[in-house]
C-alpha cells in the first residue's frame, strides 16, 4: 500500500537515522533554536479558487540548523513531543505568525479578511495555557480574533478527551477560527462533524492527487464536498499541484484551495510580492 511504502522511504530517510543517533544533541540544538531565533517561519497561500486572490496563509515552521541545514517539521515535530519542547515550539509559532500578521496589516498589505493558520499539535490543545497563550497573544497584537485560524488533525481531536473538548470550545470563545486539518484520513465516524465546534475543514491532498488521471475522483471529491456543506461547514483542499486539478474543484464549486500549483511555502518577504500579482491579475 502508499502507507507501507511511505513508512519504507522514512525508514531509510538519513535524516530519521541522524535524528536517532544525535538525538540529545540535536534535543538541545532544537531548544536552542527556539529560544534563539533558529526557527523560521514559511507562510503558503491559500487561494480563492474563484477571484483568484489569497485568502490568507498558512504558518509551516522550518528549522535552520547551523550545521545541517533546513529540517522539514515532520522530523523535528516529533522530536519536539518526545523531548516536552512542544509546548514552547507551539507558542514561538503561534506569536510569531500572528505578530507577522500585524506587520503586514500595519503595512496595508492585506485587510481585515486575510488570515492566518496555524498548525496546532494535540499536546498543544490538551493545555489550558495554551489557551492563555492564544489569548495574551491577540490582546498584544490587535489582531482581530477571526482573522487567525487554528489548524488541528482529525485524530487530534476525535481521539481527544473531554479536557480536548473544553479547550477546543475555550479556543473557539475567543473568537479564533477552528479548522479540521488532514480531513480524510483519520478513518473515524464523520457524524462527529456536525458536533464539533469547527470552522472548516481542510481535505488531505490525498484526495486530490488522482484528480485529473483517474477518471472516478471528481466524482468522490463533489461527495466529499456535500458531505462537509451538509454538515454546515466548508472545505479548504490542499495539495493542488497542477492547473487540471484547480479548474477541476473550480468546476465542482470548491472555494479554497492550497497547494504548489499557486505557490509553495514561502519565506516571509516574497508575500508582498505575491500579494502584488494578485492585484493584476
Ligand atoms: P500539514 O499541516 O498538512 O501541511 C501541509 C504540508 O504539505 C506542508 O509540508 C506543505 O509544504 C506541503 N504541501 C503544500 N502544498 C503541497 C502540494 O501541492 N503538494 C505536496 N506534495 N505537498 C504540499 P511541511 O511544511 O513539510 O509540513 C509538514 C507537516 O508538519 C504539516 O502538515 C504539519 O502537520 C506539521 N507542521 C508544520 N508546521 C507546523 C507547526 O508550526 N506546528 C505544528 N505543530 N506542526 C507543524
Ligand atoms: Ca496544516
Ligand atoms: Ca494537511
Ligand atoms: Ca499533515
Amino acid at each position: 500500500s502508499k502507507a507501507e511504502g511511505q513508512n519504507r522511504l522514512h525508514r531509510f530517510e538519513p535524516g530519521l537515522l541522524l535524528v536517532r543517533r544525535l538525538r540529545s544533541q540535536l534535543v538541545e540544538d532544537l531548544r536552542a533554536a527556539i529560544r534563539n531565533d533558529g526557527l523560521m517561519l514559511y507562510y503558503q497561500p491559500v487561494v480563492d479558487l474563484v477571484s483568484g486572490r489569497l485568502e490568507g496563509v498558512e504558518a509551516l515552521v522550518r528549522w535552520n540548523h547551523p550545521t545541517r541545514g533546513f529540517i522539514m517539521p515532520d522530523e523535528f515535530i516529533p522530536l519536539a513531543e518526545e523531548a516536552g519542547l512542544i509546548s514552547e515550539l507551539g507558542n514561538w509559532v503561534l506569536r510569531t505568525a500572528v505578530q507577522q500578521l500585524r506587520a503586514w496589516i500595519d503595512d496595508s498589505l492585506v485587510d481585515g479578511d486575510f488570515s492566518v493558520r496555524i498548525n496546532i499539535s494535540a499536546t498543544d490543545l490538551q493545555s489550558l495555557q495554551f489557551i492563555e497563550d492564544v489569548r495574551n497573544v491577540l490582546r498584544d497584537t490587535g489582531v482581530k480574533p477571526d482573522q487567525v485560524v487554528l489548524e488541528l488533525t482529525e485524530v487530534a481531536i476525535v481521539k481527544g478527551n473531554e479536557l480536548d473538548r473544553y479547550s477546543l470550545a475555550g479556543l473557539r470563545g475567543l473568537g479564533v477560527g477552528i479548522e479540521i486539518d488532514d480531513f480524510g484520513t483519520g478513518y473515524s465516524s464523520i457524524s462527529y462533524l456536525r458536533r464539533l465546534p469547527v470552522d472548516r475543514v481542510k481535505v488531505d491532498r490525498s484526495l486530490i492527487s488522482g484528480l485529473g488521471t483517474d477518471p472516478g475522483q471528481p466524482a468522490l471529491v463533489a461527495a466529499v464536498l456535500q458531505l462537509v456543506r451538509a454538515c454546515g461547514l466548508e472545505a479548504v483542499w490542499e495539495g493542488v499541484e497542477t492547473a487540471e486539478q484547480a479548474d477541476i474543484l473550480r468546476e465542482l464549486g470548491c472555494l479554497s484551495a492550497q497547494g504548489y500549483y499557486f505557490s509553495r511555502p514561502v519565506p516571509p518577504d516574497d508575500i508582498p510580492a505575491l500579494l502584488a500579482d494578485q492585484q493584476e491579475s
